[in-house]
């Protein structure tokens, strides 16, 4: 005797907390390519490309963004190049890793 349907209808819509973060110390670019899950401590969170469903428990913005850079394969190549020269803007300081890139 199941028919104890008590149709609570739960309309308190789902409002998600979807701040847009586009500023702040948590919030790196990197994430405008990954679909952010849940937080896996230490601050990070698992990621998802939205290009080619390359996921990481733990994904760290370094590994993501060396993997737009040169890794994956489904990325649009503006996009690559515009991580390539991100990295290469990044390790400014040494020179060995710039003529890589002459
Ligand atoms: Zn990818």
């Amino acid at each position: 005797m199941n028919s104890s349907s008590t149709n609570i209808a739960t309309s308190s819509s789902a409002r998600l907390n979807k701040k847009q973060k586009t500023s702040g110390p948590n919030f790196d670019e990197i994430w405008s390519f990954y679909q952010q899950g849940p937080n896996k401590g230490n601050g990070h969170y698992k990621a998802t490309h939205f290009y080619c469903s390359t996921s990481w428990e733990h994904g760290k913005p370094q590994t993501m963004k060396a993997h737009l850079a040169n890794y994956c394969s489904k990325c649009p190549e503006n996009i690559s190049s515009y991580w390539q020269q991100k990295l290469v803007e990044k390790s400014n300081n040494s020179s060995n890793f710039k003529e890589l890139f002459k």
